[in-house]
């Protein structure tokens, strides 16, 4: 939809040509979100397409992921064979609710900044363990784990006009074990319940990451695979009853549920050795 109230496109070539940030400016990404609602608040927008930042850059330590990376970009990118978490880039990619043509524009650093619990490269990064790089006005960068970043439904701890600039993956989580479970009231809808649970070869922990079901990411660590009791236990210990997200897209007892079931799955899953993944 057109922005009646905007009335200038900054297109810079470096993010430090925006000195001073005022009430009304917006970073602009892939615009899908921006451009499906009014937004009174905003004259004007700073597109960072210019700024021509490599979508994914490879290296011995592990991937980064530019924040203007499109899902479509994401979708596509294999990574080394030895990656055995990288098939998870395109399950996260499939959660959306969103067709192709969203995926061309959307990108994965406006997907983390809006912060909603649906939000799939949320899923993807927490659980596999990311850093993000926070380039704030006026004072130098700063990293912070994904699982921090957001806190709560669409809210998170960027200050005013701080920048996401990349999603660092280690290679000791891409090279994991994982399991997947993905849940929505309907085909292609938003997700009610996304759970990755991933593990060490070597030392045999589990890492499980609650997304969807719950307003912000919520991880827990066992050194080694808990029972099913103490798996249970411990969701509950992390999320109250009243903790889950309620929405059009699933009540809180229904997520709270799903939740369960499908943390209870992956711990089967990921607890025999000889699993392919
Ligand atoms: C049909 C449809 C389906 C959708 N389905 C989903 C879904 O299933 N799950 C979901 O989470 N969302 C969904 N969305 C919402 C949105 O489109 C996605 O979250 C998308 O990934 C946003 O990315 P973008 O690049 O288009 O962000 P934009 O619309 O450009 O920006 C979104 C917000 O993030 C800010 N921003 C963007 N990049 C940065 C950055 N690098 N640093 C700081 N701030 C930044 C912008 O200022 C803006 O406030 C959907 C939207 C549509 C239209």
């Amino acid at each position: 939809m057109n922005l009646n109230t905007v009335v200038e496109v900054k297109r810079p070539a470096s993010a430090d040509e925006i000195t001073h940030w005022r009430d009304g400016y917006a970073w602009l990404a892939g615009g899908t979100w921006l451009f499906s609602e009014p937004q009174w608040g905003i004259d004007t927008l700073i597109d960072l397409d210019q700024l021509r930042w490599p979508a994914l850059t490879t290296s011995p330590a592990g991937l980064e992921i530019a924040a203007t990376c499109r899902i479509a970009e994401l979708y596509r990118f294999g990574g080394p064979a030895k990656w055995t978490a990288a098939p998870l880039f395109r399950q996260c990619c499939d959660s959306f609710l969103a067709s192709f043509k969203i995926w061309n524009a959307g990108t994965v650093g406006g997907n983390i900044c809006m912060s909603l619990p649906a939000g799939p490269m949320i899923s993807l990064t927490t659980a596999l363990e990311a850093s993000y790089t926070l380039w704030p006005r006026g004072v130098p960068p700063r990293e912070i784990p994904a699982v921090e970043f957001v806190t709560g439904n669409n809210t998170n701890v960027l200050r005013r006009g701080e920048l996401l600039r990349s999603i660092k993956i280690p290679v000791s989580a891409l090279s994991k074990r994982f399991a997947f479970r993905h849940a929505s009231l309907t085909h292609l809808g938003r997700s009610a319940a996304l759970l990755i649970g991933t593990t060490d070869r070597a030392c045999g922990d589990l890492l499980i990451t609650i997304t969807a079901a719950t307003p912000r990411p919520v991880q827990l660590h066992f050194a080694q695979s808990p029972s099913a009791t103490e798996l249970r236990r411990a969701i509950d210990a992390k999320i109250p009853a009243d903790g889950y997200f309620n929405d059009v897209h699933g009540s809180a007892a229904y997520k709270r549920h799903l939740t369960a079931y499908f943390a209870e799955q992956i711990r089967a899953e990921l607890a025999h050795p000889g699993s392919a993944k």
